[in-house]
C-alpha cells in the first residue's frame, strides 16, 4: 500500500475510508479532519479557550495535542479518582505531557476535595464504581469549567465510544437519552457546553495518531472497566466492522443525521438550582450532592468521618503545570 498523497510507503491503511497514508500525511490528515469536525458542528470559536478533560490515556492526550496545534487555548483538567496505581500513573502521564509541552494543567483530587476516592465512594454510596465515577467526573468537569470561566469542555470520546453508547441506548431505547447523544451538547446557564471533536475517528485511528506523533500515554485500562457492557458492545461492533468496513461510522452518523432530528421535541426539561450547590438540576438537590450527602451520613455512622464533617460541593483545582 502506498500513500495516496505522495506515493511513499503507507503507514496507516483505513479500509473504511478507502484511504492509506504515510506518517507525515496521516498526521496532517488527522489534524485537518478534527478541524473539519469542529467547524461543521461549530464546536469551538477560532482560538477559543477550551477546558480539555485529560485522563492520561491516548484519546485525551491526542485531543489536547491536536487542539493546541489548531491554535485553541487548550487548558487540561485531570481528575485524580483515587483508583490506586492506575490513578497514580494516569496523573503522571498527564503531568509529563503538560510539562514537556508547557501546557496549563488543572488537577482535582477527588479524595482531597471530598474525603473519599472512587473505591470508597462506591462502597459508601451503594452505586457501582463506574456510575459513582462517571457522575463525579461530569459534575467536577462542569463545575471547574464554569468557575474558571470556560464556555466549553472537550472530551476525547471516539467513534468506538460513541457507537457503543448508541448501541447500548438502542438495546433499551429511551427518547430522552437518545436525543441527548451527539458530538455537541450546547451550554445553558450553569452548564458548560460539551464537545467531542474525535467522535468520527475510530479507536484505531486515534491510536495511530498517538503512536506516529510519539505521544507517551498510559496504556492501562481502568481496572473497574473489566466486564463493562460498553466493552461487549465495542466487540460486537468491531465484528460487524470487520466484515463491513465503514459500518460503525454509518451507524453513528446515520443516527445523528436521520433519526435524532426527529426525536428533538423542542421541549426543554425545566432546570432549577440545586439547594446544596447551586448548579442546575431537575430536582431540589442534584444527583452529585445527594450522593455525597448519603455518603457522609453513612461514613459518620461507620465512624469513618467525625460527626462535625460536612460535605462542601465547591472544589478548588490545583494548578499543576
Ligand atoms: P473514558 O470513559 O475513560 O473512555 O473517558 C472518556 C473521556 O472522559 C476521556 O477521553 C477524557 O476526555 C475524559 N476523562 C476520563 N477520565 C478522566 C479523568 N480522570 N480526568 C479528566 N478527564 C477524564
Ligand atoms: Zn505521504
Ligand atoms: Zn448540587
Amino acid at each position: 500500500m502506498v500513500c495516496k498523497v505522495c506515493g511513499a510507503k503507507a503507514q496507516v491503511e483505513m479500509k473504511s475510508r478507502g484511504l492509506a497514508l504515510c506518517r507525515e500525511h496521516y498526521l496532517d490528515w488527522f489534524v485537518k479532519e478534527t478541524d473539519r469536525a469542529i467547524r461543521r458542528h461549530r464546536m469551538l470559536l477560532p482560538g477559543e479557550r477550551v477546558l480539555v478533560a485529560v485522563s492520561g490515556g491516548k484519546d485525551s492526550l491526542a485531543l489536547w495535542d491536536v487542539l493546541s496545534r489548531l491554535g485553541y487555548q487548550a487548558v487540561g483538567l485531570h481528575i485524580e479518582l483515587g483508583i490506586g496505581e492506575y490513578s497514580r500513573k494516569s496523573l503522571e502521564a498527564t503531568q509529563a505531557f503538560a510539562r514537556e509541552r508547557g501546557l496549563e494543567l488543572l488537577v482535582v483530587d477527588l479524595k482531597e476535595a471530598y474525603g473519599f476516592g472512587v473505591p470508597e465512594l462506591a462502597g459508601l454510596s451503594g452505586r457501582v464504581a463506574c456510575s459513582a465515577c462517571g457522575l463525579s467526573k461530569r459534575y467536577i468537569l462542569n463545575q471547574v469549567a464554569v468557575e474558571e470561566g470556560f464556555r466549553v469542555v472537550a472530551t476525547g470520546h471516539n467513534l468506538d465510544d460513541e457507537a457503543a453508547v448508541l448501541f447500548g441506548n438502542l438495546l433499551n431505547p429511551q427518547e430522552e437519552t437518545l436525543s441527548r447523544q451527539g458530538p455537541v451538547l450546547p451550554e445553558k446557564p450553569g452548564l458548560a457546553a460539551r464537545v467531542k471533536p474525535f467522535y468520527r475517528f475510530s479507536e484505531r485511528e486515534v491510536l495511530s495518531y498517538t503512536l506516529l506523533r510519539g505521544i507517551r500515554y498510559l496504556h492501562e485500562e481502568c481496572p473497574n472497566a473489566k466486564g463493562a457492557k460498553s466493552l461487549l458492545y465495542k466487540e460486537a461492533l468491531n465484528l460487524v466492522e470487520k466484515e463491513m468496513p465503514g459500518a460503525k461510522l454509518r451507524f453513528l452518523e446515520g443516527f445523528l443525521e436521520k433519526i435524532k432530528p426527529r426525536l428533538d421535541t423542542g421541549e426543554e426539561v425545566a432546570l432549577r438550582e440545586c439547594e446544596r450547590c447551586g448548579y442546575p438540576t431537575t430536582g431540589a438537590v442534584c444527583a452529585f450532592c445527594r450522593m455525597w450527602d448519603a455518603v457522609y451520613r453513612r461514613a459518620k455512622k461507620r465512624k469513618l468521618l467525625p460527626e462535625e464533617a460536612r460535605f462542601r460541593p465547591r472544589v478548588e483545582p490545583l494548578r499543576a503545570g
